[in-house]
């Protein structure tokens, strides 16, 4: 059989532990019997950042800029116990963390949804897909505890010499007390990339705030969307046949509940950290979790929601044979391609993409999984555990027969 060929290379980000050893065998098994690969290989596995003192990972995000499309394995996030572990000489910072703020990205996270494992919100069908603005707010925010009776203000002097000065609250006892802020660049950022995410995937873009009693600060994030909207998307989305939908925070937890699933559902930044977690646990597996940074401009970097998987790891150096689930850096992989496809026009990369994604269903479907899956299934499907190795093989044989 004829290879498919590429044009542009993807941006290849290998990455460290479990999710490394996938990713081989996910390029051996998947890809490269049936794709001439075409990627610029950057290694951000932890020894390598090492030895370049990070400028990798900072490399590795410049090349996303140029070539538009990137795909990446999960790495690990150094802390002391890491820094140990590999002899390293400074705690290097996320690589995640250092690739958003290079791209100036929104993260985007939606689950993989099989028939046999139902969500724990009955109702939902199809994937809610999470967008969180990761900066400012809370995150970034100048806290105090305030000791003793006393006055706290906002205080801001503009480079202009202007000054706006109010009382926050005239203590009467100890208490606490926080500043926080946000840019409006990082705001418009943020709502670019969710309006060219949901017209990319055709799906309606829920946003919510709590601008009826924060009137300045979520009310500028309701005002930024609005405005960015009418006048670069709204046409657009009339003609995609999708929707933007603006309501309060308390308002859109209560419709997503009863929803049928299948928006995209923008979030600030501490209403993204707990609702994603909360979406990805009632949909069953942080494995099935993809994740997706996009640009305000349309770059792409496809990655898994998990990490490196260090407890499997572990095993797999002892020799014992592990179940990982690869499904979400298999996507990551067809999502990286199908969106180089797109870009490229190259028709056989895109429905290649796809095959490979029904692959994967079709096993889970035939009830062959790794172990993390099996105690998900509910009543009535059956559903036997095989090794990372196994399930790979599984899916290659259907999708073999995808592609004959
Ligand atoms: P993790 O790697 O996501 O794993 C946590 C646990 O979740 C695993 O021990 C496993 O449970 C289960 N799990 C996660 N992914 C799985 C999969 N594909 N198949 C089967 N089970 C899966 O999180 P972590 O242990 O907290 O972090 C490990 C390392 O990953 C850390 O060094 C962290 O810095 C890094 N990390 C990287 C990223 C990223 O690159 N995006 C994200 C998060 C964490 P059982 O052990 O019970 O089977
Ligand atoms: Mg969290």
């Amino acid at each position: 059989m004829k290879k498919i060929q590429m044009k542009t290379p993807l941006v290849e980000m290998d990455g460290d532990e479990m999710t490394r050893i996938l990713w081989q065998m996910i390029k051996d098994e998947l890809l490269l019997p049936f794709v001439d690969l075409k990627t610029e290989y950057y290694d951000l596995g932890l020894v390598e950042r090492e030895k370049t003192r990070d400028q990798v990972t900072v490399d590795s995000a410049n090349a996303t800029l140029k070539y538009g499309v990137a795909v990446k394995c999960a790495t690990i996030t150094p802390n002391k116990q890491r820094v140990e572990e590999y002899n390293l000489t400074e705690m290097w910072k996320s690589p995640n963390g250092t690739i958003r703020a290079i791209l100036d990205g929104t993260v985007f996270r939606a689950p993989i949804l099989i028939d046999s494992i139902k969500p724990a919100v009955r109702n939902w069908m199809k994937p809610i897909t999470i967008a969180r603005h990761a900066y400012g707010d809370v995150y970034k925010a100048t806290e105090y505890r305030v000791p003793c009776e006393g006055k706290a203000e906002l205080l801001f002097t503009g480079k202009d010499g202007s000054q706006f000065r109010e009382t926050i609250y005239d203590f009467e006892c100890g208490g606490v007390l926080q500043g926080q802020y946000n840019k409006d660049s990082s705001i418009e950022s943020f709502a670019h990339s969710c309006f060219q995410y949901a017209l990319d995937t055709k799906q309606d873009l829920w946003f919510a705030t709590k601008d009826t009693i924060s009137k300045k600060y979520d009310q500028t994030f309701k005002l930024t969307f609005q405005e960015i909207f009418d006048r670069d998307y709204k046409a657009k989305f009339e003609e995609a046949g999708i929707t933007y939908f603006y309501t309060l925070i308390d308002d859109a937890v209560a419709r997503v509940i009863r929803s049928e699933g299948g928006y995209i559902w923008a979030c600030k930044n501490y209403d993204g950290d707990v609702m994603s977690d909360m979406v990805s646990t009632a949909f069953g597996s942080l494995a099935m979790m993809t994740s997706v940074l996009v640009s305000p401009d349309g770059k792409y970097e496809y990655e898994a929601a998990h990490g490196t998987v260090t407890r499997h790891y572990y095993r797999y150096l002892k020799g014992e044979d592990t179940s990982t689930n690869p499904m979400a850096t298999i996507y990551a992989w067809s999502g990286a391609l199908r969106k180089r496809g797109e870009l490229d026009g190259i028709e056989e990369l895109v429905s290649f993409a796809n095959k490979l994604e029904e692959a994967c269903i079709d096993t889970l479907n035939d009830g062959i999984m790794t172990k993390d899956l099996v105690g998900l299934v509910s009543e009535g499907y059956t559903a036997t555990a095989v090794n990372s190795i196994g399930f790979i093989k599984a899916i290659r044989e259907r999708l073999e027969k995808k592609l004959a």
